[in-house]
């Protein structure tokens, strides 16, 4: 299939509503982002990448860091993982504390803020450096350096008061090992991490190839843990619209504050969108139209 007029065109039909939606605004770095770009990249499983509109341009990747940090989790952990972790949709806000208490400190799934401060946790236990390897993994995969951007991560840090609420939460369920500070500078750099349309396609393209690197063929994750982290996606991956991203899109797909979306479609190619614009579920209003006609003008979805 011809991939590149496919996303011109979307690209082009979405411009007459770029600047839909809000902005998140809780810290100064996103809320200066400008509302009007949109761009939209797709890696296939052999390594083509198209791209159209801003999809150069990098943005804050936010909650879709929390796709990096399972993977590695998965890899560090192994099944170990879901003694702390369920996996199953919470229906709520992504930031929410309700489910928590009735759960013991339980978080519903990985996804959620909850699920991935305990992933943080479980990789400051597993890795010396746990920063420098997450970054350095996302890295090897897109092919390029990424960084934190330390106004950002500082931001979280002073605004993150849930984040801190959830962290000491699960601490008081003897759910968190580790220093609470050290677990939420990990979760609060992850999310600050700034990343293009086009490298965030490339760095999730081994969720296309059974959990293959895209670049060396290596393995980030075994077949099986590929499967569950889409798995994951598809029912957890846009919090508590994850049904309504099932029933108009139908892929696995990870998505953030800072507007952009991760769609897979297993075995064949990943696929990036972002605009800053978001819904009030958080999730970027032009980006998941514009996955729908993806879905819609190529046939791809899962069912
Ligand atoms: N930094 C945001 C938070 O922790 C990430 C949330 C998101 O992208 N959904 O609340």
């Amino acid at each position: 299939m011809e991939f590149q007029p496919i996303i011109d065109d979307i690209a082009a039909v979405l411009a007459a509503e770029r600047g839909a939606g809000r902005v998140a605004s809780y810290i100064p770095a996103l809320a200066r982002v400008d509302p009007a770009q949109f761009g939209i990249a797709l890696c296939t499983g052999d390594g083509r990448v198209c791209a159209a509109g801003d999809a150069d341009v990098p943005f804050s990747i936010q909650s879709i860091s929390k796709l990096f940090s399972l993977a590695l989790a998965m890899r560090h952990v192994g099944d170990a993982l879901w003694q702390r972790i369920g996996r199953e949709p919470s229906g709520n806000p992504f930031n929410s504390l309700v489910q928590l208490e009735w759960e013991q400190g339980v978080p519903r799934n990985p996804f959620i803020n909850a699920g991935a401060i305990a992933v943080a946790d479980r990789l400051v236990s597993a890795c010396p450096d746990a920063r420098a390897t997450l970054l350095a993994m996302v890295g090897s995969l897109c092919g390029e350096a990424v960084a934190f951007d330390e106004e950002v991560a500082a931001s979280e840090a002073a605004t993150g008061f849930r984040n801190i609420a959830l962290a000491n939460f699960m601490r008081s369920f003897g759910k968190i090992d580790n220093d609470v500070d050290t677990v939420l500078d990990l979760y609060f750099h992850q999310c600050s991490v700034a990343m293009s349309c086009v490298q965030l396609a490339r760095a999730t393209a081994f969720l296309c190839r059974d959990g293959a690197h895209p670049l060396d063929g290596s393995t980030v994750v075994t077949e099986r843990q590929a499967r569950r982290l889409n798995a994951l996606m598809l029912t957890c991956g846009t919090y508590d619209a994850a049904g309504e991203f099932a029933f108009r899109i139908g892929l696995p797909c990870k998505s953030g504050v800072g507007g952009g979306i991760v769609a897979v479609v297993p075995d064949r190619l990943s696929l990036c969108v972002w605009s800053p614009g978001l819904d009030q579920t958080g999730n970027s209003l032009l980006g998941m139209r514009a996955l729908e006609m993806f879905a819609a003008r190529t046939g791809l979805s899962v069912f």
